[in-house]
């Protein structure tokens, strides 16, 4: 089984198609992952790995780890286009995720103000006052729909909770109408026999559904790049993403394709 953990709370710069020259900050365990999906594509591979023994980082363990490492990039006049919440799992289960957010915009302003805070999140914890007060104060909120199919999104994203279902979700993502960020990982292929295909003229027709409940700031399609925990799932490439987005375009929504 794949398990390509990020060892440090703070990690980077590493380059990202997404998002530029990105610092990421990791609020999850250094030898293990936590996380209320279990997306068959996760680069920090399966859950199944276990929770590992750090635990999570506190909130001043963050702090100065960052403001350290931004010393440090500053002093030597690097550049940085965006730190970034990511890791192994997912950001906002930590119990400080609303003051970790607010200390690294502090330390943001204080050494690369003219750089962006993004959340990479996985939508679940959007019913909960503190994350929901945090992911607005951030400048890129971006949140994952892999599927407006509650039967797909469940077979991809295999979250733990069983009353996770993609209405409710897209309900929930109706709250950052105009700010958030949604990102949709495009795939096909299948896990334990079952076929596994988001790219269907249905699926796709729901997403867009679900886009023009939502109204996102702007959609971000991307595709497999590395290797998955599952390995019969299969790249989409990008003149098909590129397709997909031009469906996506025509109904008025501005979108991103990452391939
Ligand atoms: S939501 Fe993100 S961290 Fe969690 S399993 Fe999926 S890809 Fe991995």
């Amino acid at each position: 089984m794949q398990t390509v953990l990020f060892h440090e709370t703070v990690f980077g710069p590493i380059h990202s198609r997404r998002l530029g020259i990105s610092l990421g900050v990791n609020l999850m365990p250094n030898d293990g992952k936590i996380c209320s999906f279990d997306c068959l594509y996760c680069e920090a591979g399966y859950n199944a790995q276990g929770q590992g023994t750090t635990g999570v980082p506190t909130r001043k363990d963050v702090h100065s780890r960052l403001n350290a490492r931004l010393k440090e990039m500053h002093d030597k006049g690097e550049q940085l286009d965006v730190i970034t919440f990511s890791g192994n799992g997912e950001p906002t289960l930590h119990p400080d995720f609303k003051e970790i957010v607010h200390d690294v915009l502090s330390l943001r302003n204080k050494y690369y103000p003219e750089a962006k805070v993004s959340v990479l999140s996985n939508s679940t914890m959007i019913t909960k006052k503190s994350v929901i007060e945090a992911l607005k104060t951030v400048d890129n909120n971006i949140l994952k729909l892999d599927s407006a199919i509650s039967h797909t999104m469940r077979l991809i994203n295999r979250p733990k909770s069983v009353n996770v279902q993609s209405e409710g979700l897209i309900e929930d993502l109706k709250q950052f109408s105009g700010t958030c960020i949604i990102q949709t990982m495009m795939l096909r292929g299948s896990h334990n026999g079952v076929r596994i295909d988001n790219t269907t003229d249905e699926e796709i027709d729901a997403l867009i559904a679900a886009y023009l409940a939502i109204k996102p700031r702007e959609v971000m399609l991307y595709s497999i790049d590395r290797k998955t925990p599952e390995e019969q799932l299969e790249k989409v490439e990008k003149e098909e993403l590129e397709a997909i987005a031009r469906r996506i375009e025509a109904a008025g929504i501005k979108v991103q394709v990452n391939a």
